[in-house]
């Protein structure tokens, strides 16, 4: 356009003819419509060159029949004529990408409108991504201040568990009171088979022993610890139970060796200064949930003899990766469409719980990472609240649903036959099942990568016998409470 300037107002009018025929001319190549194929383009030229007719002419003719469809236009107007000489193929071509000038003239100003919506819209995505990390964040604080809010109690040596009031704590030893509790525990052969092979065959650690069993429930261990050769057992339980265990003892005249005491293990005292093996069943959900573990070390650190020994001696909670799609949308998805109503807002409110089940064991897709090892003889209450960095190994391509959380128990220390069991998916299952922490939106995974993740297990400060679990997997952070 800028070379036009100067022109004529003839010259201008001729030029914009003559702009507007290389226009037509250029659409009608493109789009083929009037007949501009190799054959046309030939007879056009030769038509032009030798009725040297008008533009304005032309352009006429434009609108109607085309004036040189004649055969007789095949016949060349000029010798070697160079118009002839170029490939019509390729100038269509480049007629479909320069349409009009007009046309191309705009291109790269919508080229430029669209990069800079498309930066304004990553930028409203990165700010949004943002707000909802800050949101989350603000989240976490909240429901860390909620359900943190007493601290009144503060930090102890002997831990919360053991300042507990009498009444604070009677829900827990209620349900001890009831007898389908103990029925389940006695008829998880897994648990109870561990406990009696253990003293059975290593009775030698056993013979002419004082023996304390903490929460004897219906004297199971007692009995089987009376039996091993133990020459004395102090059986305390603060349960109801005690009272049904009293009468199984003397049905299997064993009240000579087992001494009963009703009592929490904390506000009792023993008829004897020390005892020399002290074994108890504590073991909760994700093996730490309901505290009890925080009696049996109080009992250790007041009665046990310099070299005795805590029974089971060694713990360890592991996790690993599961993938099961399916039932992360039977919990999740499940709330978009509830007999026909929306229900969404649960999906936040079911998350949060973990959950306690039996896990198939073809779901797990990662190596197990022990997170934790437990000392009995030798671990302090404050030890049993932990965080801990963990890296899981994937086995499989898939995604990750959620981490699956379990615990072995090892009775090893002096036993010339050692036993242990494992609460793992792949083992035969118990009454702890395992404890399931669902991932809000599922992780993909490779099989051979590592996922990276975080665990910090606490007390819940409301209730010390509930636990919050924090889980930081490949960046993701949720809290989940056992209750
Ligand atoms: N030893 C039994 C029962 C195990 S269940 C068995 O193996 O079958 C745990 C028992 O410990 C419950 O009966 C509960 O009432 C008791 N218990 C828990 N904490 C206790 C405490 N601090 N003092 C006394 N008993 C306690």
């Amino acid at each position: 356009m800028a070379a036009c300037t100067g022109l004529s107002p003839l010259c201008l009018k001729r030029y914009n003819t003559v702009r507007q025929i290389m226009v037509w001319i250029f659409q009608s190549l493109s789009k083929n419509t009037v007949g501009l194929d190799d054959y046309g383009y030939i007879k056009m030229i030769n038509y032009l060159r030798t009725t040297k007719c008008s533009a304005e002419s032309l352009l006429l003719a434009s609108n109607g029949p085309l004036p040189w469809e004649s055969d007789e236009y095949m016949k060349p107007a000029l010798p070697d004529d160079p118009l002839l000489q170029i490939d019509v193929e390729e100038l269509s071509e480049a007629a479909a990408v320069t349409l009009s000038p007009a046309a191309s003239d705009e291109v790269p100003l919508l080229l430029q409108r669209a990069r800079k919506a498309e930066d304004r819209a990553q930028r409203a995505e990165e700010a949004l991504a943002r707000a909802m990390d800050d949101l989350h964040k603000l989240k976490l604080l909240a429901q860390g201040l909620v359900l943190n809010a007493d601290t009144s109690r503060g930090p102890s040596r002997t831990g919360a568990i053991a300042e507990l009031r009498e009444d604070e704590d009677e829900a827990y030893f209620s349900s001890y009171g009831h007898y389908s509790i103990h029925e389940e525990m006695l008829k998880d052969k897994v648990r109870t088979e561990s406990y009696r092979d253990f003293m059975y065959r290593n009775m030698d650690v056993f013979k002419d022993k004082v023996v304390l069993d903490v929460g004897c429930g219906t004297g199971i261990l007692s009995m089987f610890a009376a039996k091993a050769g133990a020459r004395k057992v102090i059986a305390v339980d603060q349960s109801e139970i005690i009272y049904q265990a009293m009468d199984i003892v003397r049905s299997n005249k064993l009240e000579d060796t087992i001494t009963f005491i009703k009592g929490r293990i904390e506000e009792i005292d023993l008829p004897v200064e020390k005892v020399d093996i002290i074994v108890s069943e504590w073991m909760g959900y994700f093996l730490l949930f309901e505290s009890m573990l925080d009696s049996v070390l109080y009992a250790r650190d007041r009665y046990l003899a310099e070299d005795g020994l805590v029974f089971p001696d060694r713990c360890n909670i592991s996790l690993a990766a599961v993938g099961d799609t399916q039932k992360h949308s039977d919990r999740i998805a499940f709330w978009d469409n509830v007999y026909g109503f929306k229900m969404t807002c649960m999906k936040k409110a079911v998350i949060p719980e973990a959950v306690v089940e039996v896990l198939k064991p073809e779901t797990v897709i990662s190596e197990p990472a022990v997170i934790k090892t437990i000392d009995c003889g030798s671990v302090t209450v404050s030890e049993l609240e932990f965080a801990v960095d963990f890296s899981l190994k994937i086995t499989a391509s898939t995604f990750c649903t959620a981490i699956v959380g379990y615990f072995d128990i090892f009775f090893d220390k002096s036993c010339g036959n050692k036993v242990m069991f494992s609460t793992a998916p792949d083992c035969t299952k118990t009454h702890w099942k395992q404890t399931v922490f669902l991932l809000e939106s599922p992780i993909p995974v490779k099989a051979g990568e590592e996922l990276p993740g975080q665990i910090t297990v606490h007390k819940n400060r409301k209730d010390p016998r509930a636990l919050l679990i924090t889980l930081d997997v490949a960046g993701r952070k949720q809290t989940y409470s056992l209750q």
